[in-house]
């Protein structure tokens, strides 16, 4: 990365984010394209939020990415929001357009870019997803837009229907909702380093079909106990590091225009220096 005057400034913003593996996803993407861009981390929380979005349109800041606890609260200082982010109430992508703040989420249609490399076909299938927060709205939707029939179990279901194809569930009834899924996805913190909260009980993972998928969303550790049981059981487990750098691949185009290659997003995939 050469920082000159020119040099156009991307940013993460949320609370805590010093762990965050945004900048060397997105550095190594601008850098791989020749791109004049630099990604930065800011620890900004609710009551900075107003401040910063005004810093953003004063700064020419280019673009950025918002991450727990803010990607509901972002929405009020926006402009305008995507479909996708209306839809699923959460934006975890922010394009500045001169001075014009409008919201994306890209969580969606990057989980499903990851599970696309991995061969997975969508359609006619069923999908249950653990959690009923950003996250989890953002993969029900795009797993239903692509024709899978997508359970989201909630402990508090007397929500509304998502969408077409997405509805709640009682958490309560995991196991009997998992029998014949394929796909499973945990969108919830529970296992999650830092958080002092994990399943108290895996038998739903006996209720799913052999060949199926356990996909969870974090990636820190990138092994939970979720995954270690599925590996177990003989299931395939998938930890949230093609999730991350799939949705990060979107943002970074919504950002600058440009497509980072098949290949840059291969190679972060195998990185371990940073993965
Ligand atoms: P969120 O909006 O706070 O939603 C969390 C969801 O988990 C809520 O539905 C919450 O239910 C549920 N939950 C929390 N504790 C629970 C428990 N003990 N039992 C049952 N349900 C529980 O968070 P988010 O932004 O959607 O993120 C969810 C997870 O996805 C996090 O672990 C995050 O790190 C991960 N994530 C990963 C990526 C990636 O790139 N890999 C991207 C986005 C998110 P209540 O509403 O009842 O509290």
């Amino acid at each position: 990365m050469n920082i000159t005057g020119a040099t156009r400034v991307l940013a993460l913003i949320g609370s805590p984010v010093s762990h965050s593996l945004s900048p060397q996803i997105h550095n190594r993407f601008s850098d791989s394209l020749g791109l004049n861009y630099a990604y930065l981390a800011f620890d900004i929380t609710h009551d900075g939020l107003k401040r910063f979005t005004e810093a953003a349109r004063l700064m020419g800041i280019a673009g950025f990415n918002v991450t727990m606890p803010l990607k509901e609260r972002i929405i009020p200082y926006l402009d305008a929001v995507s479909d996708a982010a209306g839809l699923c109430g959460a934006v975890n992508t922010v394009v500045n357009k001169a001075g014009t703040l409008i919201g994306h989420n890209t969580d969606g249609d990057g989980f499903a870019r990851s599970l696309e490399r991995e061969g997975f076909v969508f359609n006619g299938k069923k999908a249950l997803v653990l959690g009923a927060g950003g996250a989890a709205r953002a993969v029900a939707l795009a797993l239903a837009k692509r024709g899978m029939s997508v359970r989201m179990a909630s402990r508090s279901p007397d929500k509304e229907v998502v969408a077409e194809g997405a509805e709640y569930c009682n958490w309560s009834d995991t196991g009997s909702e998992a029998e014949g899924c394929p796909l499973l996805v945990n969108a919830t913190p529970l296992g999650m380093h830092g958080v002092n909260e994990d399943f108290a009980d895996l038998s739903f993972l006996d209720a799913l079909p052999s060949d199926s998928i356990i996909y969870d969303l974090i990636y820190s550790p990138r092994e939970t106990a979720l995954l270690k049981a599925a590996k177990g059981r003989g299931l395939r487990a998938i930890n949230g590091v093609p999730h991350l750098v799939c949705q990060a691949a979107l943002s970074f185009e919504l950002f600058t225009g440009h497509t980072p290659s098949e290949r840059v997003v291969s190679d972060l995939l195998t990185d371990t220096d940073i993965f």
